[in-house]
């Protein structure tokens, strides 16, 4: 069986029936793993390079060069016309910098995390928009916000954005002008106001471990709220089918980040609810696509109501696995 799912890790991500979905990667940072066997052509691109690891390592903030520097290493497999989503730093809660004194918080998680650091620290936003914008002019890149709330931080974050743009306009520097923004939901107020964000954004990222967490008021590092925490929970599948609606209203792309893209299980749900969009770590690649090869799309888009009509996580755990007997 190991043999059969690796054997799939170079093979386009189709279904039975001829759907294609579309995979990418979630990367952190340059380091090689022993088991990183995906050429990276086969992958639509990365669908979240989790900047903050970078931030993490280093001993203070990285100056715009050497986040250039970094960018262009980790990307340095990827062509140009692989699409590279880019998030700004997510740092707070449990993510901590060395090197720089978090206030202290009751609640770090409801606190200065996301993009709300980042207006907090707007030379430091700065720093990071102007070496994203200029890899824009070597890359296919795309931005996205962390911890996106309520809709005028899309536009206070595109104004700082803009302003940026002008200042590398003034200095010749050349980047893409029509470089893409978006934003990951993650806080259930996105989901309450999908369709005004919709129309202010050119795509979502749904970031399913903050979403659960969020929705479920369950910590997604609790030991003692473990079981809560549930990504399988109805409530969650509803808020991403609310998200993916809105998406399909406005003409926009969704996908998920979050650990549910790399999870069989959802996998299945997720492609039932209609997303082809799936970003996750580069281990479990050969698993989803050996799993989306042996699914027939239509099978599961019938079985979209019945899921979304579950009472409890159970039920719709029960659901999903007679759809992945096979890998058991
Ligand atoms: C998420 O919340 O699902 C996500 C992808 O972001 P992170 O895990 O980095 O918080
Ligand atoms: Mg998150």
């Amino acid at each position: 069986r190991i043999r059969k799912i690796n054997e799939c890790a170079n093979l386009p991500a189709i279904t039975k029936d001829g759907v294609e979905i579309n995979l990418y990667l979630n990367i952190g940072d340059s380091e090689r793993h022993s088991d990183d066997d995906v050429d990276k052509s086969t992958v639509e691109g990365v669908g979240l390079l989790r900047t903050e690891l970078i931030y993490m390592k280093s001993s203070e903030f990285p100056s715009e060069e050497k986040q250039l520097y970094i960018y262009r290493e980790i990307l340095k497999d990827f062509s140009r016309d692989q699409s590279i989503v880019i998030r700004t730093l997510d740092i707070g809660a449990d993510k901590q910098l060395s090197y720089f004194k978090m206030h202290s918080e009751t609640n770090p998680f409801l606190g200065l995390r996301g993009i709300r650091f980042s207006f907090e620290n707007e030379d430091i936003f700065k720093i990071q928009l102007r070496a994203i914008l200029r890899l824009s002019n070597e890359k296919n890149i795309k931005i996205m916000y962390p911890m996106i709330t309520n809709l005028d931080e899309v536009d206070r974050a595109n104004s700082i954005l803009d302003e940026v743009k002008d200042e590398l306009r003034r200095e010749n520097i050349p980047f893409n002008e029509n470089i893409e923004v978006g934003i990951m939901v993650e806080v259930p107020s996105v989901v309450l106001m999908a369709e005004e964000f919709a129309q202010k954004i050119d795509f979502f990222s749904i970031g399913s471990n903050d979403l659960t967490q969020y929705i479920l008021a369950a910590d997604r590092l609790s030991e003692t709220v473990g079981d809560m925490y549930d990504s399988f929970n109805p409530a969650v599948l509803r808020g991403i089918k609310i998200i993916k609606d809105a998406a399909d209203k406005y003409g926009k792309k969704v996908s998920v980040c979050g650990e549910m893209a790399g999870d069989p299980r959802a996998v299945v749900a997720l492609l039932s609810i209609g997303i082809k969009d799936l970003s996750m770590v580069e281990t479990s690649i050969p698993m989803i696509k050996a799993l989306i090869r042996n699914l027939n799309y239509q099978e599961l888009v019938l079985l979209k109501n019945e899921l979304l009509k579950c009472g409890n996580p159970e039920k719709v755990k029960n659901l999903l696995k007679e759809k992945i007997m096979y890998l058991d």
